[in-house]
């Protein structure tokens, strides 16, 4: 450890100043485990529970589970899918209702979305068959595009993309063309933060008469989204990252209303049909959002998220996204104070209006940090070249706690250079 110095109590003092003036300061203590030391840097990888959460559980096993039993479908839990996604539209992406449904994980949704987005511009146009998807998009949604691709005999179009920053116009334009069927992009790059122009992208792919599937994973609950201004076709993400719904909790797919009709998802199943309980000898698509689901809607793993959209309705997605900039423009500005002198560098955007809520910090000893600060309750997360990913949840994460975690981070990079 080195001496408190004068910079050190500068960053505690204005770390103690940014808690005490925080509007969203008493969402933190609505969290489990907010009363310890330990220093939580991965919410948008799993979100910490809502103490509330724990009691959704045990009521829905005792009361719903337990004493409605198979009565509780009829009564309540084939609506949840769409109550919920409802929710998630109107309090965190910015979609009128019945867009919006909960089913999956991501990545069977991005399958069964990107398939659908690809027959549908197919129809409209049979050379539409490149599918366009960056280098350094998440692993799954470049591993669906490319089983799809070999699937459907159509082709991947790759943009190449600098892993500390992101896709832009720039880099997006040359990709596209009238061979352009399906553009699959993250709104935030999970690697480096790095945030998507949307409402320009989505204008690009329209103009080259394509279609555009969004991947929301590291922005639903942290940084605003407006799908249905921003002209969205369609949307994926997660619910376990910010939205605190639990290991595993299912997604979330958004569909403009006027494209329902031309989608058809490839894996119809019964609740996806026009007439669940009829029982039918063929499939007929449901109207509506019901056609994207498959099977049985996972209704454990809509609980916990429920506890989270609430607060987000509380809070507000503009006041959490005003927070998460501050949480961010404070890490950045407390790496450059402390960890610059230990050469570790900034792979995120510095400008907050290009940048979600993580911020990922670069040196060669890294994966090793990240080990010893696991051993000391500081949990952040390790992500090739070299980063540190500092998540940085607005609802639960505290000023102090950044600056505890930034501490232990530089005595860990000190050590194990
Ligand atoms: C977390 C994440 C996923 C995860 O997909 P799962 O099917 O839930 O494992 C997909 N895409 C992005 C961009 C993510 O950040």
């Amino acid at each position: 450890m080195s001496e408190p110095d004068a910079a050190t109590a500068d960053l505690h003092d204005r770390a103690h100043a940014l808690d005490a003036g925080d509007p969203l300061r008493r969402f933190r203590d609505q969290f489990v485990g907010a009363e310890s030391n330990l220093v939580y840097f991965d919410g948008n990888s799993l979100g910490r529970p809502p103490r509330a959460t724990t009691e959704r559980l045990a009521t829905f096993t005792t009361e719903q589970w337990g004493g409605r039993l198979i009565r509780g479908w009829d009564e309540h839990w084939m609506q949840l899918p769409f109550e919920i996604g409802d929710t998630i539209g109107r309090v965190a992406i910015g979609a009128a209702a019945g867009q919006t449904v909960v089913a999956d994980s991501t990545t069977v949704l991005l399958y069964k979305m990107i398939r659908a987005a690809l027959g549908a511009a197919r129809a409209a146009s049979p050379a539409r068959r490149e599918i366009v998807v960056d280098r350094d998009n998440f692993p799954t949604d470049r591993y669906v595009v490319e089983g799809i691709a070999r699937e459907c005999a159509a082709d991947v179009v790759w943009i190449d993309v600098d892993t500390s920053s992101g896709v832009t116009a720039e880099l997006l334009a040359p990709a596209l063309s009238d061979r352009t069927a399906v553009v699959v992009l993250s709104h935030v790059a999970y690697r480096s933060g790095h945030l998507a122009d949307a409402r320009h992208l989505t204008e690009l792919v329209h103009e080259a008469g394509a279609l555009v599937v969004w991947d929301l994973c590291h922005s639903a609950g942290s940084v605003p989204v407006s799908a249905d201004e921003w002209g969205f076709d369609i949307a994926v993400g997660c619910t376990y990252k910010y939205l605190n719904g639990g290991p595993g909790s299912p997604a979330f797919a958004y569909v403009a209303a006027d494209l329902h009709d031309r989608l058809a998802q490839p894996i119809q199943g019964w609740m996806g049909s026009a007439n669940v309980f009829a029982m039918g000898p063929e499939y007929r698509p449901a109207p509506g959002m019901r056609r994207f689901l498959s099977g049985t809607p996972p209704v454990v793993g809509m609980l916990a998220m429920q506890d989270t959209l609430e607060m987000l309705a509380d809070a507000g997605i503009d006041a959490v996204r005003t927070k998460s900039i501050a949480l961010t423009d404070f890490t950045i500005e407390v790496a450059d104070s402390l960890l610059a002198p230990l050469r570790v560098e900034v792979a995120s955007p510095r400008d907050s209006a290009e940048r979600g809520g993580h911020v990922t910090l670069s040196h060669p000893s890294m994966r090793e940090v990240t080990a010893r600060l696991w051993r000391e309750d500081v949990i952040p997360d390790y992500r090739d070249p070299h980063g540190l990913r500092i998540g940085l949840s607005p609802l639960s994460t505290s000023f102090a706690e950044a600056l505890r975690g930034l501490h232990a981070v530089r005595d860990a990079v000190a050590d194990c250079r």
